[in-house]
C-alpha cells in the first residue's frame, strides 16, 4: 500500500464532549450555579459530586477537586509538609507543571535520571535523595509511563521518601491491578482538555492522608465552607488546620466538573480504544529499522493517549529534516531534543529559574532521541497504518544527505 501524501486527520483533536455533559453544564448555565459553594447550599454540587465519585472510581478515601493538575501537585506538597528551601525530587522526563508546582510551594527541585524506557532510574533516585536531604519526591507517570511501583515504593520507605504522584497521563492505569495515584501519599490527575477527561481545565487529589487532605481542601480555596465537600476527612483534621491555612483561590469550577462527571462513565471504553491503537502503532512503528520503542513491564496496564519512540542514530539535522517532513504530511511528532521549549514539550535545561537548569547526562541523550505522537481518541484503526507509512518514509528520505 502506498503512504498518502498526507494525514486527513487531526492529531491534536480533545476528547469528544458528550451530550450528557453539554446538557449538564447547559443546565448549570440556565442556573447559575457555577460556583461549588454556596451559604444555602448543600453538598450535591457537581464538583463535590465529581469527588466523591472519582473517590469511589479509585479507591480513595478523599478527593479534593482544584482548577488544574498543576495546583493538584502544588497543593499536594504544601499539604504533605513541603517548606518553603526543602529540596523535592522529580524525574527529569516531564512537563513544565511538574518543576513549576514544586517552585510555587517554594522548593527546589532536584531532577533524576530517567532510563532508555523512560522511567525514573532507581539508583540516581537513591544516589540523590541521600546526597540532598530531600524528604519528597514528586514522580511523574510522565506520558504514561509507570516506573515499576513495588521496587520504588519500597525504597521509597527505606529513604523516608513521600511520594506524590503525578497522574496527569495515566488516569485509569495500574500497575499490578492497583491504580496509579494510589501508592504514593497522594495522586493529582488533570481534567485538561488533552488529558483522559476533557473538562478544558481542572485538576483532582486523591489521599488517606486526612491532614493532607483537609490542608488542600481549605487551601484551595473553600472558605469556611468545607463542609460542602462529600469526600472530606472528619471534622477534627479540620480543626487542627483551619486557621493555619491560607487560600490560594484554586477552586474547581462546577462547570467543569459537569463537563468531567459524564467522562468518568466513559473511562472504560475509552481506555480500550487508546490500547488498541496504541497496540497498532507500537507494532507497526516497532517493525521500522532504525525506531526503538520503550520496554513495556507486564505489571503495566497503562491507558496511552500518545506514543514515544526514539530514533537513535539521526544527527541533528537529520531529525528536523525528519521532523518536518513528517509534519508536512500532518503527522505531527514532538522531539524532546530540541535547544529550545517549544508547544507542550521542555526538558530541564530549558528551565533557566532553576538553580541548576541542566538534563542530567543520562536523560538527556534519552530526549536527544525521542519523539512523541498524540492518539486521539478520533483515529480511526486504519489510519495507523498510514501514520507509520508516513513515518518510515520520512525517516528514510530524512537520511538520505
Ligand atoms: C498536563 C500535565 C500536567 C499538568 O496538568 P494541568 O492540568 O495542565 O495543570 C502535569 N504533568 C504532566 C506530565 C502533564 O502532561
Amino acid at each position: 500500500m502506498a503512504a498518502p501524501e498526507r494525514l486527513a486527520l487531526d492529531l491534536g483533536a480533545p476528547p469528544e464532549v458528550p451530550e450528557d455533559a453539554v446538557a449538564a453544564a447547559t443546565a448549570l448555565l440556565r442556573g447559575g450555579w457555577l460556583h461549588r459553594y454556596g451559604e444555602t447550599l448543600g453538598d450535591a454540587s457537581d464538583a463535590s459530586l465529581l469527588e466523591a465519585e472519582f473517590a469511589a472510581l479509585v479507591g480513595a478515601r478523599y478527593c479534593v477537586g482544584v482548577n488544574s493538575c498543576g495546583s493538584a501537585m502544588f497543593l499536594a506538597l504544601l499539604g504533605s509538609g513541603v517548606r518553603p528551601g526543602d529540596r523535592v525530587l522529580m524525574n527529569g522526563f516531564t512537563l513544565s507543571p511538574v518543576p513549576g508546582a514544586i517552585v510555587h510551594a517554594g522548593a527546589e527541585p532536584v531532577i533524576v535520571e530517567v532510563t532508555p524506557d523512560l522511567v525514573i532510574d532507581l539508583d540516581d533516585l537513591a544516589r540523590k535523595a541521600a546526597a540532598t536531604g530531600a524528604r519528597h519526591l514528586l514522580l511523574s507517570h510522565m506520558r504514561g509511563h509507570i516506573a515499576d511501583m513495588d521496587r520504588l515504593m519500597a525504597l521509597c520507605d527505606g529513604l523516608g521518601l513521600a511520594v506524590i504522584e503525578d497522574c496527569a497521563h495515566t488516569m485509569g492505569a495500574r500497575w499490578a491491578g492497583r491504580p496509579t495515584g494510589r501508592f504514593g501519599r497522594a495522586g493529582c490527575f488533570s481534567l485538561q482538555s488533552y488529558k483522559h477527561v476533557n473538562a478544558g481545565e481542572g485538576g483532582l487529589i486523591v489521599t488517606d492522608d486526612e491532614d493532607l487532605a483537609a490542608r488542600a481542601i481549605l487551601a484551595s480555596g473553600s472558605y469556611m465552607l468545607y463542609g460542602q465537600h462529600r469526600a472530606r476527612p472528619s471534622e477534627e483534621a479540620f480543626a487542627r488546620w483551619k486557621d493555619l491555612t491560607p487560600n490560594f483561590s484554586l477552586r474547581l469550577s462546577n462547570l467543569a466538573a459537569a463537563l468531567a462527571r459524564p467522562q468518568l462513565r466513559l473511562l472504560a471504553e475509552r481506555a480500550r480504544v487508546w490500547s488498541d491503537r496504541h497496540a497498532r502503532l507500537a507494532a507497526l512503528l516497532g517493525a521500522i529499522p532504525g525506531i526503538r520503542l520503550p520496554h513495556r513491564p507486564q505489571q503495566e496496564e497503562h491507558v496511552q493517549s500518545s506514543i514515544q519512540f526514539a530514533v537513535p542514530d539521526l544527527g541533528e539535522e537529520a531529525f528536523h529534516r525528519f521532523l518536518g517532513g513528517c509534519r508536512a504530511r500532518g503527522v505531527f511528532l514532538k522531539w524532546f531534543g530540541g535547544a529550545a521549549a517549544e508547544g507542550y514539550t521542555s526538558t530541564p535545561r530549558h528551565w533557566h529559574y532553576l538553580p541548576d537548569a541542566r538534563t542530567p547526562p543520562r536523560t538527556a541523550s534519552v530526549l536527544a532521541q525521542l519523539c512523541d505522537m498524540r492518539i486521539p481518541l478520533s483515529l480511526p484503526a486504519e489510519a495507523c497504518e498510514a501514520i507509520a507509512h508516513i513515518v518510515a518514509e520520512e525517516l528514510e528520505a530524512a537520511r538520505r544527505p
